[in-house]
């Protein structure tokens, strides 16, 4: 490798399943004809971020020796690390509906959106696939509660994708991988830290942004867009947040940000895994995992989504981790420090909890601007109150400890 190319994607190819203009007419038509599999969300993400390279290698949806290599091993019959399944489901009378059919169109929204060459179908471990995953099998998970609505059987198989879907949102942040690393050339950056987040940017989290940024060329802050459970603060509310702060507080030439389509699983560990192995292929080569990553609510101890790093070899990642702890402003130090470069006692600190930050912006007033930067913390503020206008859970506007 060259000193100015980017990292290599994981399994060493960036797939790209989107088919040419005329190839996508004609399977238009073809769908016409085939069996139907209505798509969700999920799937819907999955599908998206398989058809731009997001889970490179992966071209198509896993069958059952790597499902079951996935949740027991950690890593795809062929040996690559991977932490999540990506399957369809599919209910059991559209199993028999579906029949020996070797090709079937995925619907989304009423319109043929890809084709599957069918390879396998399968029963689904849910037990297994839980545990294994979440780490759980209590229903009160919210990922946990999405297997359980899911079908029982898993349709495995090449992927070919006729259009990719159409969004009304965020349209300039959606870049592919293929584009921000095309990016990170453009702007010479050589090393980039990706830095993944479903909530607000307070102050502790653009403190790991920027320590991270000392010791790389560039920053990609890339928040999660896909689907989320209803009490994470929704993505506009976000992307306004993150704006601001870009707008005021962040070097044009060292930063920037793009959106990432995936749903998030809460799987914690595993999931954080999972989300380096695509900023990889996003062209990062950090990332930054910080306390309860991709965690919710006690399922994980705060930093087992560090310590699951030392269960894989770090030339078969080929992604850097960087772990940080909870930081906080210490009136002492007159800065942002965390329990490692803070000497001082809670009495000295800015810590805040979720419950009194989330009073806070409900009774609209700003919390310290130690803890969080005033315009981020006024449009939160006008969301939260918008929010309570239409009956939507405020809970995690606040979300002062995890940014992930
Ligand atoms: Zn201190």
């Amino acid at each position: 490798m060259s000193t100015n190319e980017p990292i290599p994607p994981h399994g060493g190819t960036l797939v790209d399943l989107v088919m040419p203009e005329k190839e996508a007419l004609q399977a238009a038509k073809e769908a016409e004809h085939l069996p139907k599999i209505a798509i969700g969300r999920r799937e819907l993400s999955d599908l998206e971020m398989m058809a731009v390279g997001a889970l490179s290698p992966l071209t198509g949806f896993m069958g059952e020796k790597d499902y079951r290599s996935v949740l027991e091993e950690m890593h795809v019959e062929n040996g690559l690390p991977w932490t999540i399944p990506v399957t369809l489901s599919l209910d059991e009378t559209e199993a028999k509906r579906i029949g020996g059919a070797s090709r079937v169109a995925l619907v989304w929204d009423g319109n043929p959106i890809a084709l599957v060459d069918v390879e396998q179908i399968y029963r689904r471990d849910r037990g297994a696939e839980a545990q294994s995953v979440f780490r759980t099998t209590d229903t009160a998970h919210p990922g946990v509660a999405a297997l359980h609505e899911a079908g029982d059987y898993l349709v495995a198989g090449e992927v070919r994708v006729i259009r990719l879907p159409e969004h009304d949102t965020f349209g300039k942040y959606r870049l592919t991988p293929a584009q921000t690393r095309a990016a990170f050339v453009e702007r010479g950056w050589r090393t980039v830290v990706g830095f993944q987040t479903r909530n607000p940017v307070h102050r502790a989290h653009e403190y790991l942004q920027k320590c991270a940024l000392e010791i790389v060329d560039g920053l990609l802050l890339h928040p999660l867009v896909g689907e989320t459970k209803e009490d994470d603060v929704p993505a506009e509310v976000r992307m306004r947040c993150y704006e601001i702060l870009f707008d005021n507080y962040y070097p044009k030439d060292r930063a920037m940000m793009s959106v990432f389509p995936a749903a998030m699983r809460y799987a914690g560990p595993r999931e954080a895994i999972w989300h380096a192995i695509a900023r990889k292929n996003y062209g990062c080569t950090h990332f930054i995992v910080g306390r309860d990553h991709a965690g919710v609510g006690s399922y994980y101890g705060t930093y087992d989504a560090q310590k699951i790093f030392d269960e894989f070899d770090p030339v078969e990642l080929g992604i850097t981790p960087l772990f940080f702890e909870h930081s906080f402003f210490c009136r002492k130090c007159e800065q942002m420090a965390s329990p490692k470069t803070c000497p001082h006692g809670d009495e000295d600190r800015v810590i805040l909890s979720g419950t009194k930050v989330r009073e806070m912006l409900r009774a609209g007033v700003k919390p310290p601007m130690e803890f969080s930067r005033p315009e981020v913390a006024q449009i939160l503020i006008d969301a939260m109150a918008q929010q309570q206008g239409h009956g939507l859970d405020p809970r995690a506007l606040a979300s002062p400890g995890n940014g992930s």
